[in-house]
């Protein structure tokens, strides 16, 4: 990777952490779960809409550190109206990309979210990278649940 688009995906991760997108409760019917990731403190509540099967909207509300909210940010973004079928396909490329030696995950399905790849160095981030999808998982799977990475 060339240092400008290191730069440029830095510029990206430090933009949703400062001024997250979905970053509120939903209103009406929705779904939602809770995670924490002891290791860091990070804490997140993720609020879904489905509807038939489709993602109609997303939120999330909690605090953390600045990968933990970029990635949450960003999760968001890349599921609003995708199907639980599609967001359970990106947990799995997300969590490949992170914690997979091999790393056989689908580049252009992640799209932006490949930033987060160079995390994968560094395991203690890896579980703020990944928390706010074990929270979406949870969500999917069940209402009220609270999840931690640990
Ligand atoms: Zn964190």
């Amino acid at each position: 990777m060339t240092s400008d688009l290191k730069e440029l995906y830095q510029e990206l991760i430090l933009d949703h952490s400062k001024s997250p997108r979905n970053f509120h409760a939903l209103k009406g019917t929705h779904r939602k779960a809770e995670g924490y990731n002891p290791l860091c403190g990070d804490r997140i509540t993720v609020y879904l809409q489905l509807d038939g099967g489709v993602i109609k909207d997303i939120g999330f509300e909690g605090s953390g550190c600045a990968i933990s909210k970029a990635s949450s940010s960003m999760m968001t973004v890349s599921l609003k109206g995708k199907t639980a079928a599609e967001a359970r396909d990106f947990f799995e490329n997300f969590h490949s990309m992170l914690t997979e030696r091999d790393k056989s995950f689908d580049k252009e399905k992640l799209g932006k979210l490949t930033v987060f790849q160079g995390v994968s160095e560094f395991p203690v981030r890896v579980k703020c990278a990944t928390l706010a999808w074990h929270t979406l998982r949870a969500a999917l799977e069940s209402d009220g649940q609270t999840v931690s990475t640990e």
